[in-house]
């Protein structure tokens, strides 16, 4: 495949994009980077990174711009693979414009953009239910995906946690952020023809199966049937 993409998942909080994204990466061979992973990583650590991050991340707020950037900027830099995906980031159209400017500074070309939908209601019964694996990162919903035995870790058996920030104070203001700040984004990948909706109100088998065809172009030419060529915005 010639060049090297990144492609964005966009959608709101618990529409799917850290399943889905964990689950094409591994089958596709792409690397995944997922800025909320990254953060609460750092925070574990207690790193520099962790303590700016941490006040604005319990309150679902977003984590500054210029912050951010910096944490993407490094990751293009250290990844050796053909395809990202890049799950979380960009969130604001500030971020957007930056990621075009770090992409061609690292010899990188944005693809476009995967944006997956749900109802609001839906989203927040998903994340009421969501658990997490704090050790690798393994992600399960307690009603619709839940851990083959009781609140462990199926791959290193952990017991899972409940983020801080899916607590139903906090989901109810990252999705009034999400509409306020992240809705912008998916109008700047519309409008210049790079944006690819699924549906996902629907089971993860079959959502993955619809993004697997709104991606069938880049797959195919990974398996070098086609050329992306043309196709940088
Ligand atoms: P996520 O795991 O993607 O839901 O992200 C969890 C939290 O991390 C968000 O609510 C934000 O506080 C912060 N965060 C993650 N990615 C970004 C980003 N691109 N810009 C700003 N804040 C972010």
């Amino acid at each position: 495949m010639e060049g090297r993409w990144l492609i964005v998942l966009l959608g709101p909080p618990g529409v799917g994009k850290g399943t889905q994204g964990q689950r094409l990466a591994r089958e596709l061979g792409w690397h995944y980077v997922a800025t909320g992973d990254l953060l609460r990583e750092a925070i574990q650590k207690g790193t520099p990174l962790g303590q700016r991050a941490k006040s604005f991340m319990e309150r679902g707020d977003l984590v500054p711009d210029e912050i951010m950037t910096g944490l993407i900027s490094e990751a293009l830099r250290s990844v050796n693979r053909p395809v990202i995906l890049l799950d979380g980031f960009p969130r604001t159209v500030a971020q957007a414009t930056a990621l075009d400017r770090l992409a061609e500074r690292e010899g990188w070309r944005v693809w476009g953009a995967v944006l997956l939908t749900a109802e609001e209601e839906e989203l927040i019964d998903r994340l009421s239910g969501r658990r997490i694996c704090p050790r690798c990162g393994a992600i399960y919903n307690l009603r619709t995906q839940p851990p083959r035995e009781d609140e462990k870790c199926d791959r290193c058996k952990s017991p899972l946690v409940q983020r801080g920030d899916d607590r139903p104070w906090v989901v109810r203001k990252r999705l009034a952020v999400y509409r306020d700040e992240t809705r912008p984004v998916v109008q700047f990948y519309r409008r210049r023809d790079a944006l690819w909706e699924v549906d996902a109100n629907a089971d993860p088998d079959r959502v993955y199966e619809r993004l697997k065809g709104q991606l069938g172009v880049v797959i195919r030419c990974q398996k070098g049937r086609e050329s992306l060529q043309g196709r940088s915005f």
